[in-house]
């Protein structure tokens, strides 16, 4: 037995850190393990290429041997193995990576030119020691290639290690790890079991390019078992070589040898959606960050989508092994619905989730993600609008979000598809075509909202302004007021509310006329305000109705749909638009408000409470005092 070393002191300390806080899962160890074998093979097929020694890349794999009796769990492969000192140097000094130390060397070499054949994973120099959290000791036997003597690594954890010399045949390394006891909390020995494992090699491993291969047994109905042969003895087992992975990633395959089929399949398998996806994006971008990315429209929101539970993120992997199930980082909330992985060789393998929100790399991927969706979302709305008005519908909601959420700060990348209802012909349309379709000399985007499409169509104010020439854009969802606010005006056009207290759309002519009305009725209207208290903040005559007597309106930015929109949200502060009762002056309802103003005061109020509730009701809006109303409107019936 040779002396017992110790970590160096910091290696102690690193590894108690490491082990408990790098990894959220234990079952990560498996990852770990399996991507240095293929690291082992990758600079082994490496070497071979280089010194021309007739390897062949189908001649390497990887070895799972799980031994539920002795608790034991062996990874073995045939890679370029290490020699004592490595293993001393590798294994000994955490934080130490002899693959980064590798693909440097490649770099600098007369070999530079090749280091695209290897894609070594490992950089960290931490991935080896995540085992302890799942083995109370390990033990390496490794043969470094070309050498007659292999020599065993054992380490109980965090007091040290040995070397010593050991049989072995063939190069390669092979690990075992001596698992831990269960205990009430933690599951060690599922580890040990055929279906965890191969279910782990699936989750993390499943594009490590070489085999991954296991003897696994599987029980099968005897063809020939007699009918009435007792249950056990119907069934055989049977033992066979399995591989566990399936090697070559989808998204590193060219678009051209890939099918739609092939796509769609994938994302159901892989994101278990019932559904085919809308739309896919498969993308591979060199530059300041390289990455492939293979995203997912799906084409109907989620049951969870529009609540709190709903979680966003892509799957992130470095080099084929998944680092991230849903990284949150990579999708702003704007389009947090698609669905997809991104995989990138400028991300470590061992980073924490908290490591690697700060990091720039990811950052950089983010933001060209979002203009890859941008792009291919407007696409598809100039190409294939019946798809683009299927995407609108399911997630139309949440874009308009990102541009109210985002205070205006998304508008240019969003604003372009953005669509609304056209009050002319009830369908969908972009602002653009809106204000190509604009009248002459209009300067404003026209829009009014309210609870439905019919409702909208049947707002008197509406239906002056159509007469006008003027085509509105209908706003039925409670956000779409908040989301245009935001956006103050596209093009240089404003965004203007046809239900607000300054529609200005009079001549000049009109103006005047309308000035000198208001004027000399200044006395009713003030004493009409007085009788409607703080329900209102003025009360004024308007050229803007045709046949209806009153409507509302609203002076200010926030609208009486949107003061609606505010007081239905769980909040103790109420909304309060300044609301404005407008009066037309040519119906003869107003003759009968003169009259009553000069002969009978207390009816006066009555009429101003009964208009009033008129015109919000018309607007979709509920009112205050129900029995006060039909108790004033019986008033008025049986005088
Ligand atoms: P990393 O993979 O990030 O370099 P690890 O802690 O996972 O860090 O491994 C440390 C080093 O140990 C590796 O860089 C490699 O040099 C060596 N090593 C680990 N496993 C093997 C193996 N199966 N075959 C050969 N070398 C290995
Ligand atoms: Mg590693």
């Amino acid at each position: 037995m040779s002396e017992k070393k110790a970590f160096k002191a910091e290696s102690k300390r690193l590894l108690e850190m490491m082990i408990n806080s790098i990894y959220t899962h234990k079952e990560i160890f498996i990852r770990e393990l399996i991507s240095n074998a293929s690291d082992a093979m990758d600079k082994l097929y490496f070497k071979s290429l280089n010194e021309n020694l007739g390897l062949d890349r189908s001649d390497f794999h990887i070895r799972l041997t799980p031994d539920k009796e002795a608790k034991t769990l062996t990874i073995s492969d045939n890679g370029i193995g290490m020699t004592q000192e490595e293993l001393e140097n590798n294994l000994g000094v955490i934080a130490q990576s002899g693959s980064l130390k590798f693909k440097e060397d490649i770099k600098s070499g007369e070999n530079a030119d090749k280091a695209e054949d290897v894609s070594v994973i490992g950089q960290f120099g931490v991935g080896f020691y995540s085992a302890f959290m799942a083995a109370k000791k390990v033990t390496v036997k490794s043969k470094a290639y070309g050498a007659d003597t292999a020599y065993m690594w054992s380490s109980e954890g965090v007091d040290g290690y040995t070397v010593e010399e050991c049989e072995k045949d063939g190069h390669g390394t092979e690990i075992t790890l001596y698992m831990k006891d269960n205990t009430e909390d933690e599951d060690y020995e599922e580890f040990l079991h055929d279906y965890k494992l191969r279910s782990l090699v699936k989750k993390y491993s499943d594009y490590i390019r070489y085999p991954i291969k296991m003897m696994s047994t599987h029980r099968h109905l005897k063809e020939d078992a007699p009918e009435d042969a007792a249950e056990e003895d119907k069934y055989e087992e049977h033992t066979e070589d399995e591989t566990l992975n399936s090697m070559i990633p989808l998204w590193k395959k060219s678009k051209s040898e890939l099918t739609d089929e092939e796509y769609n399949s994938f994302y159901q398998e892989k994101f278990f959606d019932y559904s085919e996806p809308l739309a896919h994006i498969h993308s591979k971008t060199e530059g300041s960050a390289t990455y492939s990315a293979l995203l997912f429209i799906p084409k109907k929101a989620p049951f969870d989508y529009y609540s709190k539970e709903f979680e966003k993120g892509l799957q992130l992997y470095s080099n084929g092994v998944l680092i991230m199930d849903k990284c949150a980082d990579l999708l702003p909330d704007h389009f947090s619905f698609v669905k997809g992985l991104v995989d990138s060789e400028d991300l470590s393998l061992n980073i924490s989730r908290e490591m690697l929100q700060h990091d720039r790399q990811l950052k950089i991927i983010a933001k060209s993600l979002e203009r890859t969706i941008k792009n291919e979302l407007k696409k598809m709305l100039s190409n294939d609008r019946e798809k683009y008005e299927e995407f609108w519908k399911a997630f139309g909601l949440q874009i308009k979000f990102g541009i109210y959420n985002g205070y205006g700060m998304n508008k240019e990348l969003l604003q372009d598809l953005l669509l609304f209802t056209s009050g002319k012909d009830k369908k969908p349309v972009t602002l653009e075509e809106y204000v190509t379709g604009m009248k002459e000399g209009q300067d404003c985007i026209y829009y009014a909202s309210g609870e439905s499409v019919e409702r909208i169509d049947a707002l008197p104010i509406v239906e002056s302004v159509k007469d006008k020439g003027y085509e509105i854009l209908y706003l039925t969802d409670n956000v779409d007021e908040f989301c245009l606010q935001m956006m103050v005006d596209y093009k240089e056009k404003k965004f203007k509310s046809v239900q607000g207290g300054d529609l200005d759309l009079e001549t000049e002519e009109e103006k005047k006329e309308i000035k000198e009305k208001n004027e000399s009725s200044k006395e009713l209207c003030e004493a009409i305000k007085e009788a409607l208290g703080d329900k209102v903040a003025d009360v004024r005559l308007t050229n803007k109705l045709k046949t209806h007597p009153v409507c509302i309106s609203a002076d200010g930015a926030l609208s009486v749909e949107m003061e609606k929109v505010l007081n239905s949200m769980p909040t103790d502060r109420k909304a309060k638009a300044d609301k404005v009762l407008e009066i037309n002056p040519n119906h003869a309802i107003f003759d009968k408000l003169q009259f009553l103003f000069d002969n009978d005061k207390e009816m006066l109020s009555t009429y101003a409470d009964l208009l009033y509730a008129q015109a919000m009701l018309i607007e979709g809006m509920s009112i205050e005092d129900p029995v006060a109303f039909s108790e004033e409107l019986s008033k008025v019936m049986s005088k």
